[in-house]
């Protein structure tokens, strides 16, 4: 295995590094050593790779910014292909009653917020908030405020089987955080074209400042990845959680926060089990009072 990885050097000219802790790169800052991470900057790039990827038997995981994933402690002798660096150069084109923007799938939500707004361009103001890229946003719907990504998205750009391919719209099947990619191994997101309509500079940059005033009253500041589970149609997951009476629930030093039911914390040194024990105890507590099923809205990897 460990000259398959040095062989990687010599199809692939970007940013390599070997036996890197992940957890640095998740925002629940928990995950274990990987073999080896490498940092795209072209899609080139990543068309080489997952083909070589693919015919030397290589396991491979795909991560944008690490904010909706539990990374198990354990090592991963595998290779991760991380696009929320340099993964992420854009081309915006003015027209009539806004702009549209093509983005490389690494790009942070936050850095696309920024564009629109020095742009006085409207529509990404509270998806700006979400601390993931954009290639993750378009995997689960991500959506803040009522708006989801899914709303700005023209088409997307995949690989898919060794094959370029464009989905409209329409094609991605966009639902309450899902969408046609989601559980696709076999997919790359690599770049979106997103429709953004003129507005007015102040009132985007104060659309922006609520969410980020809401988020700061909300939500804790410790690591999380967000809500862990989906809302189901009964009431939104935190509130279940809350009423329950299961909010500063530990164990280690994963904890469910006191200030949102449907966040669990990383005090300091948590491990994925330590997470993974609080997801089996609210789902049991979850289903025992109300006969409902909670479903995950992050993603486990290597556990
Ligand atoms: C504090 C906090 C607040 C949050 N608030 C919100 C919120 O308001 N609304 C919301 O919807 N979410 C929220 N999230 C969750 C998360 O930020 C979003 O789901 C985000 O869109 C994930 O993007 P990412 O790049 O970090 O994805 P990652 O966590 O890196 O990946 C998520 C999944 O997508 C896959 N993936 C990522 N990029 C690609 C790609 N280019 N091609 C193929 N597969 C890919 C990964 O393999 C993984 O399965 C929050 C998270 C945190 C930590």
């Amino acid at each position: 295995m460990a000259t398959n990885f040095l062989n990687i050097e010599k199809i692939y000219n970007g940013l390599i590094e070997y036996d890197y802790d992940i957890s640095e790169l998740t925002t629940w800052k928990i995950g274990g050593k990987v073999k080896c991470i490498v940092f795209p900057q072209y899609e080139s790039q990543i068309v080489v790779l997952i083909d070589y990827l693919k015919r030397m038997n290589i396991p491979y995981y795909i991560i944008g910014k690490g904010s909706n994933i539990l990374f198990g402690n354990n090592d991963y002798n595998g290779l991760i292909i991380y696009l929320g660096k340099k993964f992420d150069t854009y081309e915006i084109t003015k027209d009539i009653d806004g702009s549209i923007i093509n983005c490389l799938s690494g790009m942070s939500l936050m850095k696309i917020g920024k564009i629109a707004k020095e742009k006085s361009l409207t529509g990404f103001e509270y998806l700006s908030l979400i601390p993931g890229s954009l290639g993750g946003a378009i995997i689960t719907n991500a959506e803040a405020h009522k708006k989801a990504i899914s709303d700005l998205i023209i088409s997307v750009k995949v690989l898919e089987n060794g094959m370029i391919k464009d989905y409209t719209n329409e094609m991605c099947m966009f639902k309450y955080r899902t969408s046609i990619f989601e559980g696709n191994k076999d997919l790359v997101v690599l770049s979106a074209i997103l429709a953004l309509e003129n507005g007015n500079k102040e009132e985007i940059i104060n659309k922006m400042l609520i969410a980020k005033d809401y988020r700061i009253k909300k939500q804790p500041k410790k690591p999380s990845a967000g809500s862990v589970f989906k809302n189901p149609n009964l009431a939104p997951a935190g509130k279940l959680i809350d009423d329950l009476g299961l909010k500063g629930v530990y164990k280690g030093d994963a904890k469910i926060s006191n200030i949102h039911g449907n966040f669990i914390i990383n005090e300091d040194n948590a491990k994925s089990e330590d997470v993974l024990y609080l997801i089996k105890i609210i789902r049991d507590k979850v289903e025992e009072k109300y006969k409902i099923s909670l479903d995950l809205e992050i993603k486990m990897f290597n556990i």
